[in-house]
């Protein structure tokens, strides 16, 4: 049990050794690499663990906080010294990160970074899209590169079912329509599919991604949620899918980088394009170029960490950049080599995807 201090609270700012926002030190010449030899360049940066959705797959049922947030300042520190080591991703993510006031200032403080490479962090943004009409504009104007929006499923009434919030369906549209009208390339939609609740919204999908413009990403769903409910019944997989998306035109798979989680596919007549993130059936773990940051400050190696580390503890304790660094390459040394999901003995996550941040 938390204590209730830790519901929704702002921790206070630490006492920084350098300006959060200062030009990245270089701080080290080698890339951030795990004992596996995987290449971190992709960060995560939890701003809050409160949601405006109460997801059936994700939540019990609350919208509430079981974590601390932090001021701004503090993860634009965490970020800077992480991009001095290597980092060139940077995505915020949540719970929700647009009920976090400050968001657009925050995205025009990260862009002002450069990377050891000299050019600016690409940044993105994962959002369940309600409150994104209004603010793309800001974002993008702020230096945000790119969206991803979290819809499971394009017709109002299941999407009702689905987030447990009447009437959003048609805010989230307008907040995708926004985007592209803003300019943030591409546009992603992420879609969860759930045996028997929502597994008929694959070809509606695919209509949607062509006549949208937009990308369509279906997820596996993963044992992350709250209410652990999972069972591997309930994935609907990479195969099934492609198999039922084929039904309505024929897919081809298109290349795709090494460390994207996505397989993609273009529709055959090159009008279209889905994506397909397979961690139960496809685990691309021997790939993975990232690292997290919880609300609270922690950082996290592995979706499916048993454990976290505590970076803010070190700003509290008002070490300087270089002890961060360090700890920080302490930390990815252990990342784990992969997940356990499905096997014998899988031990739990030691947060739920919306206090880690998806
Ligand atoms: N609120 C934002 C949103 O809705 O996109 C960001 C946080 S949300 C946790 C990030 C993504 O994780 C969403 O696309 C959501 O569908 C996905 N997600 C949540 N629980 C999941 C699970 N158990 N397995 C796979 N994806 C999950």
């Amino acid at each position: 049990m938390l204590p209730s201090s830790a519901f929704g609270i702002q921790v206070n700012s630490t006492d920084l050794q350098t300006p959060a926002g200062a030009q990245p030190e270089k701080i080290s010449d080698v890339p951030l690499t795990d004992k596996f030899g995987r290449t971190i360049h992709d960060l995560r940066i939890s701003i809050t663990d409160r949601c405006n959705y109460r997801c059936v797959y994700c939540r019990t049922g609350t919208n509430g906080a079981a974590f601390a947030e932090l001021p701004f300042d503090d993860y634009l520190r965490m970020a800077r010294v992480l991009i001095g080591l290597g980092i060139t991703k940077i995505r915020l993510t949540g719970g929700e990160p647009l009920l976090r006031k400050g968001i657009v200032e925050f995205v025009r403080d990260l862009s002002k970074l450069r990377t050891l490479q000299g050019k600016k962090p690409e940044i993105a943004l994962t959002t369940n899209g309600h409150l994104l009409a209004e603010i793309a504009q800001p974002l993008k104007d702020a230096g945000l590169d790119r969206v991803s929006v979290s819809m499971d499923a394009v017709d109002p009434e299941r999407f009702a079912r689905i987030t447990r919030v009447p009437n959003g369906y048609d805010s989230v549209l307008a907040g995708v329509r926004a985007s592209q009208r803003a300019g943030l390339d591409p546009v992603k939609v992420n879609c969860v599919l759930l045996r028997g609740f929502n597994e008929d919204q694959v070809i509606p999908f695919g209509m949607f991604a062509r006549d949208e413009g937009v990308i369509v990403r279906f997820i596996e769903f993963m044992p992350l949620e709250e209410g652990r409910v999972w069972t591997p019944e309930v994935v609907v997989t990479l195969d099934e899918i492609v198999a039922r998306m084929s039904e309505y035109r024929p897919l081809v798979e298109i290349e795709r980088a090494p460390s994207e989680t996505a397989r993609r596919y273009r529709f055959s007549d090159g009008v279209g394009e889905i994506g397909i993130i397979a961690p139960v059936s496809r685990p691309f773990c021997g790939h993975c170029s990232r690292i997290r940051i919880t609300s609270d400050g922690k950082l996290r190696t592995c979706l499916f960490s048993v454990w976290d580390h505590d970076l803010h503890e070190l700003m509290r304790r008002g070490e300087p950049d270089d002890k961060l660094a360090e700890f920080i390459e302490a930390v990815v040394n252990k990342k784990e080599e992969r997940h356990h999901i499905g096997e014998p003995g899988f031990v739990p996550a030691s947060r739920t995807m919306v206090h880690i941040g998806g």
